[in-house]
């Protein structure tokens, strides 16, 4: 028989005891870890949501963005209309202030219908130098025609071609007195030369009539001289045109007669192959605007 030991129960007490506090720092630690994670998992859907929340606000912001650009954009272009009618009305003042102080008889077409009143006289004359002019008597042309026709002269001299002035402007009075001398001198036949159409263009300020030394006088002979073929290939650089060409359905033939209409315009006449009588009025009155223009 075995003695029972007398300190037995105290080592099952002190088991027992043992185990009873491993299981309460299990259970602690256990409860820890439940309450830990369950923190973490707050925690993290805190920040979760904290991100989330910049997120959507860093989207508003762009987007906002994105509408004051384009706020701005569109008051730029507003801006910018703006600018643009001014200038235009700028322009359009200074077309109309220009078209204002030029005188609309420079491009008009004339016919027997349809010719200068009696009274008119151009603006302003200046005096042709005499050494480009043939005639006895001083000859006068529109001032602000002036400078083109003297180019034309100058340069066909270095060309080394001779070429004068016979007639440029005339008055009513004077053209009247011509037409009378030659009606006496050539009867009814004078209408041929001397007729309505070509002495407006000489009474406007802007026309003459070329000669050169290879023949003497105006007459159909001018077109077989140097000084023609030259304004043919030459004139329009200056503004000049040849009013009544060959076989024009208007009036007879005059080689010698040639009327500034501006470089543009006679300019486009050239290269087109074009009379200014062939060409409609409204069409001839879109240059009057640029017919002082080089
Ligand atoms: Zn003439």
């Amino acid at each position: 028989m075995m003695k029972k030991q007398w300190y037995q129960p105290l080592i099952t007490l002190g088991i027992v005891i043992i185990v009873l506090e491993v299981l309460s720092i299990v259970s602690s630690v256990g409860y820890f870890l439940i309450t830990d994670f369950k923190l973490t998992k707050k925690s993290l859907a805190f920040y979760q949501n904290i991100t989330k929340n910049y997120q959507l606000s860093l989207e508003n912001k762009i987007k906002e963005n994105e509408l004051l650009k384009q706020q701005i954009a569109q008051q730029e272009q507003i801006v910018a209309n703006l600018n643009s009618n001014l200038n235009s009305l700028a322009e359009n003042v200074t077309q109309i202030v220009k078209l204002e102080n030029l005188d609309e008889e420079l491009l008009k077409k004339y016919s027997k219908v349809y010719f200068l009143n009696e009274n008119y006289v151009p603006k302003s004359l200046t005096k042709i130098d005499s050494k480009y002019v043939d005639n006895a008597k001083d000859q006068y042309i529109l001032t602000n025609v002036w400078p083109f026709l003297s180019a034309l002269l100058s340069q066909a001299q270095k060309d080394g071609v001779d070429l004068k002035i016979r007639w440029a402007y005339r008055s009513f009075l004077e053209q009247y007195q011509l037409k009378t001398a030659d009606v006496m001198t050539f009867g009814t036949g004078a209408n041929k030369f001397t007729a309505d159409q070509g002495y407006s263009e000489h009474q406007l300020g802007t026309t003459v009539d070329f000669t050169t030394s290879e023949f003497n006088g105006n007459s159909a002979k001018f077109a077989q001289t140097k000084a023609y073929r030259w304004l043919l290939e030459n004139a329009y650089k200056y503004g000049f045109i040849l009013s009544y060409p060959q076989n024009n359905k208007y009036y007879v033939f005059e080689p010698w007669h040639w009327r500034f209409v501006g470089i543009k315009l006679a300019t486009k006449l050239h290269q087109e192959n074009k009379y200014f009588y062939d060409l409609d009025q409204r069409e001839i009155d879109q240059y009057l605007i640029s017919i002082f223009d080089w």
